[in-house]
């Protein structure tokens, strides 16, 4: 199964998804290239646990 990491974007405070295997992520809000070992990772599982952990966080943020 592929497993998926949501992580914050160190600019906008967002949160968006990208594979667990990747390295870097491009911040789908504002363009910025996310290192996925320097961010912080809100949490790691299955893509429907994962989208869902976006959208909570995303909408908690109000941004
Ligand atoms: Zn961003």
């Amino acid at each position: 199964m592929m497993r998926y990491v949501a992580v914050v974007c160190p600019k906008c405070g967002r949160a968006s998804a990208t594979k667990a295997t990747a390295q870097r992520h491009q911040c789908p809000y504002c363009g910025t290239i996310i290192r996925i070992n320097d961010a912080t990772v809100i949490t790691v599982g299955d893509s429907k646990k994962v989208r869902e952990a976006v959208v909570r966080y995303n909408t908690q943020k109000k941004v």
